[in-house]
């Protein structure tokens, strides 16, 4: 088990690609703090599961990710309750679709705020703690979108382009204080976020979801097939490794070929 005795913040991991990251570290021996919204009974549960499943220390902290404040409580608690903190995992997101003349200011401000503030915010207080350690891993969830645009997405692809940007900073600030800052840059990963936007697309088109499912994959990821949240997080293990500890500032696509066009 590769990361015994490290401690892990994932954000967004009750759901889709954090939920899958999480159950990599963990399974790789990560003292894991799981993030993110949903019904308190199903998050506790999910908790337990973990506990149960890999053996490590597992908290759930409900912090929500648009206010820095949450976002600083949350690093305090890995370091008061799990004993520090070494694997930073931003992923938490959210997406929303419209031409950029029409797009409602409150979405551009909320996916700005979680989609890149909150790296920032959580890098930042995380930082101390892992020079504290000598070692870590910070991680950002970019996305296709990181990299190029598609149009109807103005607040998501600023945002995951402004996180590369962030990334790289991290990546040489902390060249020489054994902590590397990578992205991952996925292209479609069957999540509830994607779902949504095949439920949304299927209404709207008046088409069937299995009809819109291939064709959001037809349109731009060469190899039809949906990456998986495993997929990612096999990804992020080997992020941890040694093997990658020259590895940084760095945006690593799992993207099927979307972007090789
Ligand atoms: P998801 O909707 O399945 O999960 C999002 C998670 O973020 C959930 O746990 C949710 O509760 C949490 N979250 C949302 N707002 C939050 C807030 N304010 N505070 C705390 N938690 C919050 O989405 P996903 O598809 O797993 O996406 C995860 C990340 O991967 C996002 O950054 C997304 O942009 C990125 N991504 C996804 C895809 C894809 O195809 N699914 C592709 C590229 C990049």
């Amino acid at each position: 088990m590769s990361l015994n005795g490290r401690v892990a913040i994932v954000t967004g991991s009750t759901s889709g690609i954090g939920l899958g990251i999480a159950h990599a570290l963990a399974a790789e021996g990560a003292a894991i703090v799981l993030n993110g919204f949903g019904p308190a009974a199903e998050i506790e549960a999910l908790r337990q599961d973990f506990g149960a499943r890999y053996g490590v220390a597992v908290r759930y902290n409900p912090a929500d990710i648009s206010k820095s404040a949450d976002i600083a409580a949350m690093v305090q608690e890995a370091h008061d309750e799990l004993g520090g903190l070494s694997i930073l995992v931003n992923n938490a997101g959210i997406q929303f679709t419209a031409p950029i003349d029409a797009f409602p200011i409150e979405k551009w401000d909320a996916i700005i705020a979680i989609n890149l503030s909150a790296a920032f915010h959580a890098t930042r207080a995380a930082i101390p703690l892992m020079q504290q350690g000598g070692w870590g891993r910070i991680i950002n969830i970019a996305s296709a979108h990181g990299l190029v645009a598609s149009p109807f997405k103005a607040a998501y692809v600023a945002a995951k382009h402004g996180i590369l940007g962030l990334t790289k900073v991290a990546a040489l600030e902390l060249a020489n204080a054994g902590i590397t800052c990578n992205a991952i840059c996925p292209g479609w990963v069957a999540t509830p976020l994607v779902e949504k936007q095949i439920v949304d697309r299927a209404a709207r088109e008046g088409r069937t979801e299995a009809e819109v499912r291939h064709d959001l994959l037809a349109e731009k990821q060469p190899m039809l097939a949906f990456t998986t949240p495993a997929q990612i997080g096999a990804l992020a293990v080997f992020l941890c490794s040694e093997s990658a500890r020259t590895m940084t500032g760095v945006p690593l696509s799992m993207d099927g070929g979307w972007g090789a066009q």
